[in-house]
């Protein structure tokens, strides 16, 4: 189990983890081996090189357009559509809300059967904005690039990691702490800490 994930919102002084577990970076401090983080922002989590940081959120208004890569987090999952709230537009962390649609059909190139197999509550993704009419941002995960980035296990909660070789169904993830095997629309860069 993981205490925190990348994408959560922190403020100062919140407790992010120990020392023996990760590296403290930009956003952090340390008090008796413990890393707090010292900004309000958003916790990022590099799973390769254990370093942790908090990123500002903006105050400069910074609104979704259309073509821009946004990061949210899944707020909730119908069988045709996903709604994800967008923490973060380009390079900027928000400090205002924003909440995007993601349809099934906009999932994956191929067709998706089951939006469950692809996208699950909770899972931190990077979309890209195709329209904004009617003021709703509608998102696609089409592309390499695009897809979940991070997400925890639907049974225990333990984070899911890649998958080796034997992918069969197309199941690509597995729970190190139960067994726990699920899928995903992962993005190329699925579990390394990049939001
Ligand atoms: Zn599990």
């Amino acid at each position: 189990m993981v205490e925190k994930k990348s994408g959560m919102f922190v403020v100062p002084g919140e407790r992010i983890g120990v020392i023996e577990e990760f590296i403290p970076d930009r956003g952090t401090y340390v008090e008796n081996g413990v890393i707090y983080a010292s900004n309000v922002g958003y916790l990022l989590i590099d799973q390769v090189s254990r370093k942790v940081s908090v990123h500002p959120v903006t105050r400069e208004a910074c609104v979704p357009r259309v073509g821009s890569i946004v990061v949210g987090h899944v707020v909730n999952v119908q069988s045709a559509m996903a709604f994800i709230r967008i923490i973060k537009v380009g390079k900027r962390f928000l400090s205002g809300f924003f909440t995007g649609v993601l349809h099934i059909s906009d999932i994956e190139e191929k067709f998706t059967e089951d939006i469950f197999d692809a996208i699950k509550l909770g899972d931190l993704v990077r979309a890209k904005v195709i329209s904004e009419a009617n003021r709703t941002y509608h998102l696609t995960t089409r592309g390499e690039r695009l897809g979940v980035i991070f997400a925890l296990c639907s049974k225990c909660g333990g984070v899911l990691k890649l998958r080796g070789k034997s992918k069969k169904e197309g199941k690509n993830l597995y729970c190190e702490d139960c067994g726990n095997i699920e899928s995903r629309k992962i993005a190329s860069d699925y579990g390394l800490g990049n939001l």
